[in-house]
């Protein structure tokens, strides 16, 4: 297979297919937009081989003849455009349950129960092996007759493959188990039932996990001798991830390092001499040219940089740079929907999983569109409306575009957040958007003006507490503190645990102060995603936060707050009160401005507050909608 770039699409599940398994034209346009955007290899996400094999209850499967034709047509659809296309592989082991896979009790080498979906697994016998590894075979030539490239094995991430070759997941004492050639053995019976059905010249890749986080999990030095092994079984390319099932390490997030897997792969690189594959939180081409020059990989696959810009390699291409809607690691719309079984979106992309809907909407008659507010809403529906052809001016009260997410960067690994502003920023600008700085927009401006729509995106009010003393000045808010316009005293009380209560911590905690939080409920974080949360905890714990649960706030004084604590009154010496009590409904202007255009629409926590997420999805349907 020759491929025409180095830049790949690295296997990730969107949950766009049929409960069937047969493709749906959002899934096929779905990759050839990715095709169409320069993209040299593509990977489908996880195909399951087996009815029961699914992780997720919309996935691709190739198990029946039936799911062949429309397959078939995503293989066309991106052969189209000059890429190549191939279909990862899985049976989900253990990792899965009964609710996703037809109702039966999920497979493994040993009744160990997954961490996340915890049902106790059912041991396969050797006869059940010895099924299971057919149905891989039978799969991939299902996959080469609807044309696709080649097949990828998923060894990683603790599905069925990996979780034979762990010896934290498979206790056997049969051949399947014990030394690491006999955990070995079913992925090469695997590759042999594969290559066998499909014939020699059919490319095989094999994706593994180089380290999983486990107590007991395969490290480093096994993967590498495994790899050697893969080679010498007739694998052509090795992909390279991370992590398992509840370790912390198959998906980073923004506070971990870029290209987290460089120097694995390069350490396999050097063992094998089959192409090896990197992924794990590449999102600048100049990254990815820069493991290529070093030497530490040979394809470079991106996952969620290819959510977040589907056409990054022609932008890349081009030179086009700040152009590239990078990926922020936040999980919001990709990791955050899947754990609840939902279809992948995506923060910075509100189109992803909605393909060609800016390019179908060409304006007939241009208007004028005013925008009210300059957070992610109101940038999305100011490109969204421009990008169609309308006149639009933008108008907000602050100095910054950016809205919430411009504190929201300030925290210490949340830098990247700037980047969508600035990306923002650049589009606006090509666009011809008139943006207006420090204004505030009223009815006297819109009667002025006599736009022809207004989509109002200004935003909610940050939420405060009617208790004593809450006006005092030290009480300050938290968007206030990470963006400089106070010097924090020596010992803060935060109050409030949820995401940006624990960044500002988080925040100040990097700035050497003493930190304590009091949140209400019983838990921290409620809105914050799995993926995102235990790094955020690492760092609570690394700066020393101290954190109250249960925590009811009944007074502020100058030296500290007096707060319930389980019905027990008890006092947090404070210097200084941080606000971090998300935000309320805020609609006076909306109010004002009825009748003021032809068409007002409201989008955002304008509407009411929530994330990030569906701010932008909000606020780019209002700019379709003008
Ligand atoms: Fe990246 Fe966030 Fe989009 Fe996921 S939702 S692809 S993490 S920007």
């Amino acid at each position: 297979m020759k491929i025409p770039n180095r830049l790949a699409v690295s296997p990730m599940v969107c949950n766009y297919c049929e409960k069937s398994g047969k493709a749906t034209e959002r899934f096929i346009a779905y990759h050839e937009e990715k095709a169409k955007g320069g993209w040299g290899l593509l990977f489908t996400e996880n195909y399951a081989i087996t009815p029961d094999a699914r992780g997720f209850p919309n996935m691709a499967a190739l198990y029946e003849d039936a799911q062949i034709a429309g397959h078939a047509e995503l293989a066309r659809r991106v052969h189209a455009h000059g890429a190549k296309i191939v279909v990862q592989l899985v049976h989900a082991g253990r990792q899965t349950n009964h609710l996703m896979n037809t109702g039966v009790q999920p497979i493994a080498p040993s009744a160990i129960p997954c961490p996340e979906n915890q049902e106790i697994p059912h041991e396969l016998s050797v006869a059940e092996i010895r099924a299971v590894i057919g149905r891989f075979g039978d799969a991939a030539f299902r996959a080469k007759k609807a044309g696709f490239d080649g097949v990828e094995l998923n060894g990683g991430h603790g599905y069925l493959i990996a979780e034979f070759l762990s010896s934290y997941t498979n206790k056997r004492v049969d051949e399947y188990g014990g030394i690491l050639s006999n955990r070995l053995r079913f992925a090469r019976e695997v590759i042999e039932d594969v290559r066998a059905k499909v014939g020699p010249d059919f490319p095989l890749l094999f994706r593994i996990s180089s380290h999983e986080g486990m107590p007991g999990g395969r490290k480093l030095h096994d993967t590498r001798a495994i790899a050697m092994m893969l080679e010498e079984f007739g694998v052509d390319a090795i992909d390279i991830t991370s992590g398992t099932y509840g370790d912390g390490y198959t998906v980073p997030s923004m506070a971990e390092t870029h290209a987290w897997n460089a120097d694995s792969a390069a350490a396999v690189k050097k063992a094998v001499s089959i192409p090896v594959m990197i992924v794990g939180r590449i999102n600048e081409p100049i990254v990815a040219e820069s493991l290529l020059k070093a030497g530490m990989a040979d394809i470079i696959a991106m996952g969620r940089g290819s959510l977040a810009d589907p056409h990054l390699p022609e932008k890349a291409r081009k030179g086009e740079y700040d152009r590239i809607r990078q990926c922020i690691g936040c999980m919001q719309g990709c990791i955050g929907n899947l754990g609840i079984g939902n279809p992948i979106s995506c923060l910075v992309n509100p189109e992803l999983g909605h393909e060609g809907e800016l390019a179908a909407a060409p304006v007939s008659k241009k208007k004028m569109v005013v925008v009210v507010g300059a957070g992610p809403a109101g940038l999305e529906a100011a490109r969204a409306a421009a990008e169609r052809g309308h006149s639009v001016s933008l108008y907000e009260t602050h100095p910054y575009l950016g809205g919430q997410f411009n504190a929201a960067a300030f925290p210490p690994y949340k830098g990247e957040l700037a980047s969508y502003t600035s990306w923002a920023r650049t589009e606006l600008s090509r666009l011809g958007v008139d943006i207006h700085l420090e204004t505030t927009f009223t009815r006297t401006v819109a009667d002025s003006l006599k736009p022809d729509a207004i989509i109002v995106a200004a935003g909610g009010a940050p939420a405060v507490l009617n208790i004593p003393g809450i006006d005092g000045p030290q009480v300050v808010l938290a968007q206030d503190i990470l963006m400089g316009k106070h010097t924090p005293a020596k010992t803060v009380a935060v109050l409030g645990g949820g995401l940006v209560g624990l960044e500002t911590a988080v925040h100040l905690g990097w700035l050497g102060r003493k930190v304590t939080i009091l949140e209400k409920v019983d838990r921290l974080a409620p809105d914050v995603v799995s993926g995102v949360l235990p790094a955020l905890l690492q760092l609570l714990d690394h700066y020393g936060i101290q954190t109250v649960l249960n925590a009811e706030v009944v007074e502020i004084a100058p030296d500290g707050v007096t707060a319930l604590v389980n019905g027990e009154k008890r006092r947090f010496p404070a210097d200084m009160v941080v606000l971090a009590l998300g935000s309320s409904r805020e609609n006076s202007l909306v109010q004002d401005l009825q009748g003021a255009a032809p068409q007002v629409l409201v989008a955002g926590d304008a509407v009411r507050p929530r994330q990030a997420l569906q701010a932008t999805r909000e606020g780019f349907v209002a700019g379709l909608s003008v």
